[in-house]
């Protein structure tokens, strides 16, 4: 009977060569003196549904021996996590930094080169507003193994489920994601990522909500934009809010919007499976007229 492993041919009368070859490929005594090889994954959690996770992160979290994950990553997702796994939390909040990054960095090298399997589990993708980039940087200056897997990103994941299209042939031709947490905000140049033909979607902006709509206003967009406002979107607890650029700062606060939330400036927000939540004095736009 004839077998093949590879580019290798398995037959009666070179089993001898075979075995041979593999033996030469084992070196026992190597094994017992190197290190395990540890590897790092930087892993996207997706928006919040664990059903929203790709299957290499699914796979990953079954297989690692180390998950450090941040405050973004859901109960959902974390359950899946198997329960031999050791698990580190270094959830961050806005005015609150549990652990520093630096610090995480230096424990992800640290568990790595101890020979770990460690997944650094990351809301949404690790790549958007996530600081994976520089955990990339650490992991390479560190000289680690190190892997990047993609995951949907809140913008992605949020609109979509809300049924609204960041781009459509009739409302968008271009989409941009910025962060609202900034300290600077009054100085940054957003003029061009919003308004006619354009898609604006704002992470960590409910804290600054207000000042992100007069900045906008005060730039030159309509008050009468379309805004939807997606709270925990893609979770049971999910709620889309939708209503002009004009009240976007009081609708944040009397619907009393949790984080996570995201904010979409265009009109296509418009077309959002969303609930309308006009009612501030002085918004008098209907929200399905706006040109
Ligand atoms: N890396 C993440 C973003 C991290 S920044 C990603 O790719 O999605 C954190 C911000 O993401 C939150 O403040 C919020 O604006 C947004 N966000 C993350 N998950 C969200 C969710 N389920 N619903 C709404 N916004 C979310």
């Amino acid at each position: 009977m004839t077998k093949c492993w590879g580019n290798f041919t398995y037959t009666p009368a070179n089993k001898a060569c075979f075995a041979l070859s593999r033996r030469a490929n084992h070196v026992p005594s190597m094994e017992k003196t190197l290190p395990p090889a540890g590897k790092l994954w930087l892993v996207g959690a997706g928006p919040g549904d664990p059903d929203l996770l790709t299957l290499r992160a699914a796979r990953l979290l079954e297989s690692a021996d180390l998950v450090v994950h941040d405050g973004l990553v859901g109960e959902g997702v974390l359950a899946l996590i198997p329960p031999h796994v050791t698990r580190i939390s270094v959830a961050k909040q806005r005015s609150r930094h549990t652990m520093k990054q630096d610090h995480i960095n230096a424990l992800l090298v640290r568990e790595t080169l101890a020979g770990k399997q460690v997944v650094r589990l990351k809301g949404g993708d690790p790549f958007i507003f996530g600081r994976g980039g520089e955990e990339l940087d650490a992991a390479r200056a560190a000289g680690i193994a190190v892997e990047v897997v993609p995951g949907i990103t809140a913008a992605a994941g949020c609109a979509a489920q809300a049924g609204l299209p960041l781009t459509h042939r009739e409302d968008a031709s271009a989409v941009s994601f910025v962060a609202g947490q900034c300290k600077d905000l009054t100085d940054q140049d957003w003029s061009g990522l919003a308004g006619h033909g354009r898609t604006l979607v704002i992470y960590m902006g409910l804290a600054t909500a207000s000042a992100i709509a007069d900045k906008l206003i005060a730039d030159g967009v309509s008050p009468d934009l379309p805004v939807a406002v997606v709270e925990r979107g893609t979770t049971k607890d999910a709620r889309v809010l939708r209503t002009l650029l004009a009240d976007l700062g009081d609708l944040v606060a009397r619907e009393r919007v949790q984080s996570p939330a995201l904010i979409i400036v265009g009109k296509v927000a418009a077309r959002a499976d969303a609930l309308d939540c006009l009612g501030a004095p002085g918004v008098a736009a209907q929200i399905r007229d706006f040109t």
